[in-house]
Formats: structure tokens, C-alpha cells, sequence
């Protein structure tokens, strides 16, 4: 699972370019002024927007030249050319790493959690639903990060992934209203908060001046329907807000940012749900137990 999901890492860091192609192309088109650097983007960018599946080769985003299967193996590559070009010799960057080694250890730990006496035909299946959800998280992570923007092409069949697993979890629990009110709470508090948010924000400053993105509302849709908890949600909430915090105010600090600055928050959620997920039930025992013991 680890070796599958280096290889999907590779897929999804190569998509979030191809996307970043995409939205300049469209941006342009639609007549959204770029600045100076997204120009730059864009001319470096333009050969992977302008193909088709068929012609669609991957290539140095420095030098354009195409690379061969040899430089395309996820993690080996990297370490065989010291994150550099084989050809110009500039260098890649971590970003590709970083991606291919997150989803491996994220394919790795969910075949861990599943654990392999669950080979149903039924189970498989959401296994395999899991996995898609991990690779379209990690697009949206990297992308977040790197362009502050969540891409709705993205979030949509990640919404329909966590449907599918949502739906799956009702129907095991036989399909009784308590189960189905779990999820509904679960996404009123994941998402339902910044919905609330972004409605009052636009309807208060207008498009610009949103508090919140409305991919950070999408993809808590999606991360509130996957932890079907609202406690869940809650803490995973909770937990994005104080990474934020942590993130942010050593800048704020320093003054490199303003109260005003935008952060990528889709990565924070990302992180604030795994935690939850792996450890959720845990940490609110440990919470829980600590206030009756203070009481
Ligand atoms: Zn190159």
C-alpha cells in the first residue's frame, strides 16, 4: 500500500500542476487580471494545459524537456538526481517528495486501520473509496499551499467519495435515523459554521472581502460527511484553528503578515481531520475525563 501510494503521490503532485494550467488558461480567458508572477506561471505552465490525455507527457517545468519512465519513478527519481533536473539541473523543489511521501504514509496507515481481515466484497469497495479520498485531499493540500485557492474540480468528486462512505456507514448501521442524524450534525458543524461565515462575510463585504474561501466550506462538507461524528468534527475543527493559530502568529509577530493576510486553512483542516480521525475518540475521552475529574 505504501509503494501504491507513492505512486499515487506522484499522480496527484503531477495533477496539481496540470490544474494550476488549467485555472491560469481560464483566468485569463475570462479576462481576470494575472500579476506579474502568475504571467511567468502561466508561460512556464502553458505546454501541460494545451494537451490532450493522448499527448499529455510530463516535463522539466524549468527546461520543457520530456522526461522518460526512468525520471518519472516516484521517490527514486528524486533521491537519484538529488531533487534536480536530470537534464538542466535545476533544482525540483520538495514539493513533489513531500506529496509522494504523504500519500504512502497515509495509503499505509489506512490498510493498517482497516487491517486485513475485512476482505469483503462490500469492504473493499470502500477501501478503494478511502483511497480515492486521500489522493483528491492530497491535490487539494498541495494546491491550497501553494496557491491559496481550493479548485471546485477537486472538491467535487471528493464530495462524492465521502457520500459514498457516508452512505455506507448508515447502511451498516442499518440504515436507522440515529445514524443518518450522526452525519447531518457531523457536516452542520464541519461546514455548516463557515457556510454561516461565508454568507455573512459576502452578504456584509461583498465577493472580496468573505472571511472564509468556499472551498474551505466544500471541503469541510466533504471531511464532516467522512467523520460522520460531530464530536469528531468539532475537535478537528478545533485542532485546524489552533495549527492555524501556531502557524500564523510568529509572523504576526514579527509583522510579516497583517490580521488581514490569507492562510491557506484547506491544509489545516486536512490535518485537523486526520488527527481526529486517528486519535479523536481518545483525546475526548482524555477531555471528558479530565473535566469530571476536575468537577
Ligand atoms: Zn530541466
Amino acid at each position: 500500500m505504501a509503494l501504491l501510494g507513492l505512486a499515487f503521490g506522484s499522480f496527484a503532485g503531477a495533477m496539481v500542476w496540470r490544474l494550476r494550467a488549467r485555472q491560469l488558461v481560464e483566468d485569463k480567458r475570462l479576462g481576470i487580471k494575472l500579476t506579474k508572477h502568475e504571467k511567468n506561471e502561466l508561460k512556464q505552465l502553458i505546454p501541460l494545459a494545451k494537451t490532450t490525455l493522448q499527448t499529455d507527457r510530463s516535463r522539466c517545468l524549468h527546461c520543457g524537456h520530456i522526461l522518460s519512465w526512468y525520471d518519472l519513478l516516484p521517490l527514486l527519481s528524486w533521491i537519484s538526481t538529488g531533487g534536480r533536473c536530470r537534464y538542466c539541473k535545476k533544482p525540483i523543489g520538495w514539493f513533489e517528495l513531500v506529496i509522494e511521501l504523504g500519500v504512502a504514509i497515509s495509503f499505509a496507515t489506512l490498510a493498517l486501520v482497516w487491517g486485513s481481515n475485512s476482505i469483503l466484497s462490500g469492504e473493499m469497495m470502500l477501501f478503494v473509496f478511502w483511497a480515492i479520498a486521500i489522493v483528491l485531499m492530497a491535490i487539494v493540500f498541495a494546491y491550497d499551499i501553494k496557491w491559496l485557492l481550493i479548485p471546485s474540480i477537486v472538491m467535487y468528486p471528493l464530495i462524492v467519495a465521502s457520500m459514498i462512505i457516508a452512505a455506507a456507514k448508515v447502511l451498516q448501521a442499518g440504515g436507522g435515523f440515529d445514524s443518518i442524524s450522526a452525519i447531518f450534525w457531523s457536516v452542520v458543524v464541519f461546514s455548516g459554521i463557515y457556510l454561516a461565515l461565508y454568507l455573512y462575510s459576502r452578504w456584509r463585504f461583498g465577493y472580496e472581502g468573505t472571511w472564509v474561501g468556499f472551498g474551505d466550506v466544500e471541503l469541510g462538507l466533504a471531511l464532516g460527511l467522512l467523520l460522520g461524528n460531530w464530536q469528531l468534527s468539532l475537535l478537528a475543527l478545533f485542532l485546524a484553528n489552533l495549527l492555524g493559530i501556531l502557524v500564523i502568529f510568529p509572523s504576526l509577530v514579527t509583522k510579516k503578515r497583517s490580521m488581514k493576510a490569507h492562510v491557506p486553512f484547506g491544509p489545516l483542516m486536512i490535518v485537523g481531520f486526520a488527527i481526529s480521525l486517528l486519535w479523536g475518540e481518545s483525546i475526548i475521552d482524555w477531555y471528558l475525563g479530565l473535566s469530571s475529574f476536575i468537577a
